[in-house]
C-alpha cells in the first residue's frame, strides 16, 4: 500500500495552499481532487480582497479591479461607494485554482485528479488507511499520517472522521453572463425578501465584458433558483434590456455557522470543509488559504515530532479561531440581526445610509475580509441605524424564534 506523510482531499484554495506549504517543508503530500481539471467547474463569484491576492502569490489571476459598490433594497432605492483606490478585485477563479495546484506541484506535491475520496478503513501502523476512487473507477488504498480535508461544503472527510455538526448551508446559484450593461468597475447588491432572503443577490463585472450574476439564500426549502430567476427580471426591467444568454450555470452551498472542532486524530479540516467563511458574505477564499496556512504550519510541526494526536493538533483550532473567531462571532450576530429585518427594515436602511456621511465611514473603513469593523462603527455613529435594533434583537428575546448565536465560538 502507498505510504504518505499527508493525504489533501480538495484542490481548491485551501487544499492547496496547505499542500504548498507542507511539501516546502519536506513531507510527502499527496494530493486528490475528484474533477478531471484543478479549478474547474469553477463554483464561485471570484472577487476577493488584496490580502488573498497576497497569500496567493498569483496576480495574474486578476481581471479587474473593484473601486464602487451599489446596494439596492428591496424598493429599488439604492446607496453607492466609489472608493479611490481598488477594494476588491475580480479574478479568474478556475486559474486561481491552477496557480495555487501549480505553486504546490513545484514544491513537490503530487496532485491525482479525478480521484475521489471514498471513505476510511481500518488504521494501519499509526496511518489513517483511505479509500481513493481513480477515472478508471478502481478502487485503491492509501495509508497517510495526516488527512486533510480541504474538499468544501459537503466535506465526505468531516463525515468519516466524524467531525462536522451540520451548520447552516445557504442555496446559492449563480451565472455568468457573456455581456454586461452595467458599470465594469462596480459590483451590485441586491437586498430583500423577495430575491435573496437572508443574504444577497449580486452582479459582479467579469473584466471581460460580462457578468457574473448571483444569489445566496436562506434555506428555506426554496431553491435557489427561483429567486436568480427573480434577480434576473428585476435586472431586466432595471437595465431595460433582456440579459444575454449565460454561459455557465452553477448551483452550490455556502456554509455559514461555526464547526466546533476542525481537528482530530490524524485529521485537520480547512476551508469551506470547516466552515471557515465570512458569515456576512459568503466569502471564504481568503479565509480558507488563510487557515491552510495555519493548518500546514501546525501539521508539519506535528509530523516532526512525530505526534499527530488530538491534543497536539487542537493546537490548529486555537489558532486560526484567535485570528478569526472574533470576528465571525461578530458577524453571526450580525447575520441573526439583518436575518429579522423585513423589506421595509431594508429599505429604512438604504434611506439612511443615501446621502450621509455614513457612506464615507464605509468607503474609509470597509473591508471585505472584516466588515464587522465598519458595521460596529455605523452603529456608533448612525441613531437611525440603531432605531431599527430592538426588532432585530427580538430574535433573542422571543424565546425560541430562533437559535441562541454561537457565542461560545472559538473560546475552547
Ligand atoms: C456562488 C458562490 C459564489 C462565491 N463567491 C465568492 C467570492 O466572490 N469570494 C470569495 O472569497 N468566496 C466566494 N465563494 C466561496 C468560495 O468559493 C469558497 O469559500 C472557497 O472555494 C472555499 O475553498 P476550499 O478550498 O475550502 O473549497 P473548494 O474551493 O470548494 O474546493 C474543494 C475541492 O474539493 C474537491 N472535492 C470535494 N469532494 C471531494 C472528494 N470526495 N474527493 C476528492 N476531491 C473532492 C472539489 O472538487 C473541490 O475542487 C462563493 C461561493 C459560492 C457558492
Amino acid at each position: 500500500m502507498e505510504a504518505w506523510d499527508v493525504l489533501v482531499v480538495g484542490a481548491g484554495p485551501a487544499g492547496s495552499t496547505v499542500a504548498h506549504r507542507l511539501a516546502s517543508a519536506g513531507h510527502r503530500v499527496l494530493v486528490v481532487e475528484e474533477h478531471p481539471k484543478v479549478g474547474y467547474p469553477v463554483q464561485c463569484a471570484g472577487l476577493v480582497s488584496q490580502r488573498a491576492l497576497d497569500l496567493a502569490g498569483a496576480p495574474g489571476v486578476v481581471r479587474t479591479p473593484v473601486r464602487g459598490a451599489t446596494v439596492f433594497g428591496p424598493s429599488q432605492g439604492s446607496v453607492h461607494f466609489k472608493a479611490p483606490d481598488p477594494r476588491a478585485f475580480v479574478i479568474d477563479r478556475g486559474a486561481l485554482d491552477v496557480a495555487l495546484a501549480d505553486r504546490a506541484a513545484r514544491a513537490g506535491a503530487e496532485f491525482r485528479t479525478a480521484t475521489q475520496f471514498q471513505g476510511r478503513g481500518a488504521s494501519a501502523d499509526g496511518r489513517s488507511v483511505v479509500r481513493l476512487r481513480g477515472a478508471d473507477r478502481t478502487e485503491v488504498e492509501v495509508a497517510a499520517r495526516l488527512v486533510v480535508g480541504a474538499d468544501g461544503v459537503t466535506s465526505a472527510v468531516a463525515r468519516a472522521f466524524r467531525l462536522r455538526r451540520p451548520v447552516e448551508i445557504l442555496p446559492a446559484f449563480e451565472s455568468e453572463i457573456p455581456r454586461s450593461p452595467g458599470d465594469p468597475e462596480t459590483v451590485e447588491v441586491y437586498l430583500g425578501r423577495s430575491i435573496a432572503p437572508g443574504l444577497f443577490g449580486w452582479w459582479i463585472p467579469d473584466g471581460s465584458g460580462g457578468a457574473r450574476v448571483g444569489v445566496a439564500v436562506d434555506a428555506d426549502g426554496t431553491p435557489a433558483r427561483i429567486y436568480y430567476d427573480r434577480l434576473v427580471r428585476y435586472l431586466e426591467r432595471r437595465f431595460r434590456t433582456p440579459l444575454a444568454r449565460p454561459t455557465a450555470l452553477l448551483v452550490s452551498g455556502i456554509p455559514i455557522g461555526s464547526v466546533p472542532r476542525t481537528h482530530g486524530p490524524g485529521v485537520l479540516l480547512v476551508g469551506d470543509a470547516a466552515a471557515q467563511v465570512k458569515p456576512l458574505s459568503g466569502g471564504g477564499i481568503f479565509t480558507g488559504m488563510r487557515c491552510g496556512e495555519i493548518a500546514a504550519d501546525v501539521a508539519d510541526a506535528a509530523l516532526r515530532a512525530g505526534d499527530l494526536s488530538a491534543a497536539r493538533l487542537a493546537e490548529y483550532d486555537r489558532r486560526w479561531r484567535s485570528e478569526f473567531g472574533e470576528e465571525f462571532r461578530r458577524a453571526l450576530y450580525l447575520r441573526r440581526l439583518f436575518q429579522r429585518l423585513d423589506d421595509p427594515d431594508l429599505d429604512r436602511l438604504i434611506d439612511a445610509l443615501q446621502g450621509s456621511e455614513l457612506t464615507a465611514t464605509i468607503v474609509a473603513f470597509g473591508d471585505i475580509d472584516f466588515p464587522t469593523h465598519v458595521a460596529r462603527r455605523l452603529l456608533r455613529e448612525s441613531p437611525s441605524l440603531v432605531r431599527l435594533l430592538p426588532k432585530a434583537l427580538g430574535a433573542w428575546v422571543v424565546p425560541g424564534a430562533y437559535r441562541a448565536p454561537e457565542l461560545d465560538f472559538g473560546r475552547k
